[in-house]
């Protein structure tokens, strides 16, 4: 249960951090009007169709999977997705100094748009932001490739090799990117403070930052709608809407 305590706690313990750290999931986005994919209530648990869009096997060896995937992309940009209070919260973190990296699940680079430094995003599923080349891993700006698609190409390949284009971000059957998971891990344990943040926290590996953080003895402090993996190591769970609870999250100017 939220109190006015339990949020002016936590608001003390991250101005006093050192070093914290925060990892979002669906959650953090869905108040942006983006649909969780994995949930129960997820895009690609209600559609196998997407679920096949997302699995590099099948975008690889069904054009007309390519040519859905393609629709798709060109839907959610002409939506303009724009960041909500609880990335533009994190965003204020990270420029009072309060924070030093979100670790995100998510795809959409909505924390980049709300002012999160770039190279303070590590984005462990990829991004819809950009292309890559499945044969020469050329990777350009999603835009780009989307008014192809407006121009009536309905599977734009690479324009350097005649490759198949895929968003950046990690299918179904592609690895993570290694480094991306070994610095999310660092930061995990050199933290003192993870702030877990509209994720069930049961996707792994990624999950797995917050047993190492609070192994190396950080406060861990769970912000999201429903019940977690790890709310039994957390520190202070607050529940409830996202966008109204992390801008109370902020310390105020007096470093408080
Ligand atoms: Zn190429």
């Amino acid at each position: 249960m939220r109190s006015e305590a339990a949020l002016e706690e936590v608001r003390d313990w991250i101005a006093a951090s050192r070093s914290a750290v925060a990892l979002t999931g669906a959650g953090i986005s869905t108040e942006s009007g983006i649909p969780d994919f994995r949930g129960p209530q997820g895009l690609w648990t209600k559609d196998p169709q997407a679920e096949k869009m997302a699995t590099i096997r099948h975008y690889v060896a069904d054009p007309e999977v390519r040519r859905r995937a393609w629709r798709t992309r060109l839907a959610t940009f002409d939506r303009a997705l724009r960041p909500n209070a609880g990335h533009l919260a994190l965003a204020e973190l990270e420029r009072r100094g309060h924070l030093d990296l979100v670790i995100t699940q998510n795809v959409d680079g909505l924390h980049q748009l709300a002012g999160s430094s770039p190279e303070r995003v590590v984005e462990i599923h990829g991004t819809i932001r950009e292309v890559v080349c499945l044969a020469c891993g050329e990777r350009a700006p999603m835009e780009r490739a989307l008014d192809r698609v407006r121009a009536g190409e309905e599977d734009p390949p690479c324009t350097s090799c005649g490759g198949i284009l895929k968003s950046a971000t990690i299918s179904f059957g592609q690895s993570l990117v290694e480094a991306d998971l070994v610095r999310a891990q660092r930061a995990a344990e050199h933290c003192d403070l993870l702030l877990a943040v509209g994720s069930t926290l049961s996707v792994y590996p990624i999950a797995g930052v917050v047993p190492i953080a609070h192994g190396a003895g950080a406060r861990i402090v769970i912000v999201n709608g429903e019940p977690t993996e790890m709310d039994s190591l957390a520190s202070a769970i607050l529940r409830g809407s996202i966008g109204s609870i992390l801008p109370q999250l902020v310390p105020d100017g007096r470093g408080r």
